[in-house]
């Protein structure tokens, strides 16, 4: 009878969790939790809400843009695809995004809500998993045969098991036992993963604002601040008089990397002083929202892409993420298996 937590609600965590609930059905799993130090679900699938209830509905992917299914995750995974599709969370991508590239045998597909609604759709599958926001793991300690799991606001609780999905560099800032636990040989491998840097701002307008560029989404190749500008509703294919568009912009990651450090607000508005170069035309938004990856995507993957790798056997400690494969759809995939698989032996 396992009292699991996982910590971290993006694409590997919800994943893991909804395969958990299925795959370790009761008495194994008594009960889980999802601990997550951000304000809502998501993680690098962040969708942004525009506050206010006139524009419930205006919404912008900060982070990952459409999930790419390429032939070898057609063979790979097709129930994840057939599932997501059957639940009317992807969509085929029909929308023009110039300077795409398009792999062969590869197709797109976008999120109508948000890519936020996979992960939130992962989440429902874990039916009965209580999840917990504002809840930042800072330290883990072995207690007894028990993990004891401590957050930032003081407070800790027991586990038989403990799955770390976040981004590498933040599993190795946890303190307590953890620390001890890593051994030599581990810890020089975790230090070799590393992760590019970019800044994303969403823009916000009012119902009725019109934009009007032919495309749905660009590609920059010639601006040294601006790698991606999407008119983020019109990407997704939800156009709709009551709805204000909204813009995402996605900055490079020599822009990022530069100005990591720097002041949020003199960042954004350096990024609107590009845009303004790039679309004069551009109304001036409602609302905007600046967001800073600190962890955008894999530069270097944790070497041999093992999905996950052990950092205890009993009780058991497990870390996963795209920091164990690749930055993408499948990337999450193949990390929430291995952990599932190599925690069903284990049992
Ligand atoms: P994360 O999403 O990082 O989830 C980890 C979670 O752990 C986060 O929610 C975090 O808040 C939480 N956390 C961290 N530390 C703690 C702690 N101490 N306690 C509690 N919780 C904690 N992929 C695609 O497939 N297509 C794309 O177009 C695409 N574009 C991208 C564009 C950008 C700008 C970015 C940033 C990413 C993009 N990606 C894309 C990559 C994709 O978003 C990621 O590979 C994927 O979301 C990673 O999911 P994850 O669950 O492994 O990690």
């Amino acid at each position: 009878m396992a009292r699991v937590l996982i910590v971290g609600a993006g694409l590997t965590g919800s994943l893991c969790a909804a395969l958990l609930r299925r795959e370790l059905p009761r008495p194994h799993l008594a009960h889980l939790e999802v601990w997550e130090k951000a304000r809502g679900a998501g993680g690098r699938m962040a969708t942004s809400r525009r506050g206010g209830a006139s524009n419930a509905d205006s919404t912008a992917d900060l982070g990952a843009q459409y999930v790419t299914r390429g032939p070898d995750s057609a063979r790979r995974h097709p129930s994840f695809y057939e599932d997501l599709l059957a639940h009317g969370i992807l969509k085929p991508l029909t929308a023009v995004l110039e300077g795409m590239v398009v792999k062969e045998g590869a197709e797109n597909f976008v999120t109508p809500q948000g890519t936020s609604s996979i992960v939130k759709h992962y989440l429902k599958e874990s039916a009965g998993a209580d999840i917990f926001y504002d809840r930042q793991v800072t330290h883990i300690y072995l207690r007894d045969g028990k993990w004891e799991v401590c957050v930032n606001t003081g407070s800790s609780d027991q586990f038989d098991v403990v799955i770390l999905t976040m981004p590498v560099p933040q599993i190795l800032q946890l303190q307590g036992d953890i620390v001890n636990l890593i051994n030599k040989s581990q810890r020089q491998q975790l230090e070799s993963v590393s992760y590019s840097s970019r800044y994303a701002l969403g823009l916000f307008y009012e119902a009725g604002t019109q934009i009007d560029v032919p495309w749905a989404a660009q590609y920059i190749s010639n601006n040294p601040c601006i790698r991606f500008i999407s008119i983020d509703n019109k990407k997704r294919n939800i156009e709709s008089p009551d709805i204000g568009p909204s813009v995402v912009v996605h900055t490079s990651v020599s822009f990022g990397t530069e100005y990591l450090e720097c002041d949020k607000e003199k960042v954004q508005q350096l990024i609107l002083d590009h845009l303004k170069e790039i679309m004069p035309q551009l109304p001036v938004p409602a609302s905007i929202k600046c967001q800073r990856w600190r962890y955008s995507q894999v530069t270097k993957a944790f070497p041999g892409n093992p999905g996950q790798i052990t950092l205890h056997a009993k009780p058991f400690l497990v870390c996963g993420g795209d920091g164990f494969t690749h930055s993408n759809f499948d990337g999450c995939i193949d990390s929430a298996t291995s952990i599932v698989e190599v925690l069903k032996s284990s049992l």
